[in-house]
């Protein structure tokens, strides 16, 4: 791939030559209203229309084209700021001139750019005043108004098309970062951080509406021995599979997410304790039977505990403590069951 940063001066030199080039006719028309001198008109030939090929040489043959092009922008500042005594102080084009390149060095992005090129622009205007003579006469005629209107529209418009762009990627990427927070990559399934805004979202329901809620969490038995034997590739297969049985066994309307390794958390919403641990009993039992693609003689069980949301649950914390107390209890009664507090702990069907 190309360098960018090589690929600058050849992307900056056009630009150069265009807005210089739209410069040259503002100041050729103040140039030409005044009569002005064959040394004037030089002095601006050299500056609005050799610079720009110049500067493309400096920063092509520089070992550091990045470094040489900045040095270049900010001769382009001192060299707008010479054009303003050259045209006795026009007023319209002498600020146009240097809004313009001041808003060349800020869209750079680069931090304080525009600070760095004022004093080279004061030393370049200074200079110049000398040079020139210092004549003050800043009224602006109609014919030198309407010479500035093509630098004029063109930079406004290629910087609010440089800018768009911008905003559109900025937002695309913004929207792919949200994605990536979102969604868990390696299952598919909501990440922790997503899937806790949804089950606060579901707590707060029901204590204001009163709407039943569940919370199943799932953790697969002896996980680590799966990785163990037969590699972590084969644990993320067995975490991916598992995935897609939870997703087959939830509702649109409920929120299935990847809580932390080898854990899984759903909320079952409006549906009470009972319907939850039929659906945990299926999970259980398709995890059980379960034959991977590629490892059809590997097995492996799931415990799972169910919590109903209730007034207790003053925060998802304390709902998610219970459901977890519940997967300890299933653990600890030998693994592959269910639990759900009042009810008692689910065997295995054999
Ligand atoms: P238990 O029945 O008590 O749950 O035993 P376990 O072996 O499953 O124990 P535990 O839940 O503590 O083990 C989780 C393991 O999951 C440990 C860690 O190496 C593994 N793990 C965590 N994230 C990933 C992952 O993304 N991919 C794979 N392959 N393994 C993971
Ligand atoms: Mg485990």
């Amino acid at each position: 791939m190309p360098d960018p940063k090589r690929q600058l001066p050849r992307r900056v030199y056009p630009l150069r030559v265009l807005g210089m080039g739209l410069g040259a006719v503002v100041v050729s028309v103040v140039l030409w209203e005044r009569n002005a001198s064959v040394v004037a008109w030089l002095y601006m030939a050299l500056i609005t229309l050799a610079w720009p090929h110049v500067a493309y040489q400096l920063s092509r043959r520089s070992a550091d084209p990045y470094r040489a092009e900045i040095r270049n922008l900010l001769v382009d500042s001192a060299l707008v700021a010479a054009l303003v005594p050259l045209m006795h102080f026009n007023l319209l084009p002498s600020v146009l001139l240097l809004t313009l390149t001041m808003v060349d060095k800020i869209t750079t992005g680069i931090h304080g750019l525009w600070a760095r090129s004022l004093p080279g622009m004061a030393g370049a205007a200074a200079a110049s005043a000398a040079l020139t003579g210092f004549h003050w006469a800043p009224v602006t005629s109609m014919l030198v108004i309407i010479a500035c209107l093509p630098v004029m529209v063109l930079h406004t418009l290629s910087v609010s098309v440089v800018s768009y762009r911008l905003i559109r990627k900025v937002s695309q990427q913004n929207q792919l970062l949200d994605e990536l927070r979102r969604i868990d990559a390696l299952t598919g399934l909501y990440g922790r951080g997503h899937w806790q805004e949804q089950a606060e979202a579901t707590l707060r329901r029901h204590h204001a509406t009163d709407e039943p809620a569940c919370l199943v969490m799932l953790d697969i038995d002896h996980f680590k021995q799966i990785n163990d034997r037969h590699g972590h590739t084969v644990g993320d297969e067995v975490l991916r599979a598992l995935a897609r049985i939870v997703l087959n066994n939830v509702r649109a309307t409920d929120c299935a997410g990847r809580y932390g390794g080898d854990e899984f958390a759903i909320v079952l919403r409006g549906m009470h304790l009972d319907n939850a641990i039929l659906v945990a009993q299926r999970i259980r039992e398709q995890v059980q039977a379960l034959q991977l693609h590629d490892l059809p003689s590997l097995r492996f069980t799931s415990s799972l505990g169910v919590a109903a949301a209730d007034h207790r649950h003053n925060s998802l914390r304390a709902w998610t403590n219970a459901a977890d107390a519940e997967l300890y209890q299933a653990k600890a009664a030998g693994r592959n069951r269910v639990s759900a507090g009042a009810m008692p702990v689910l065997a295995p069907v054999v």
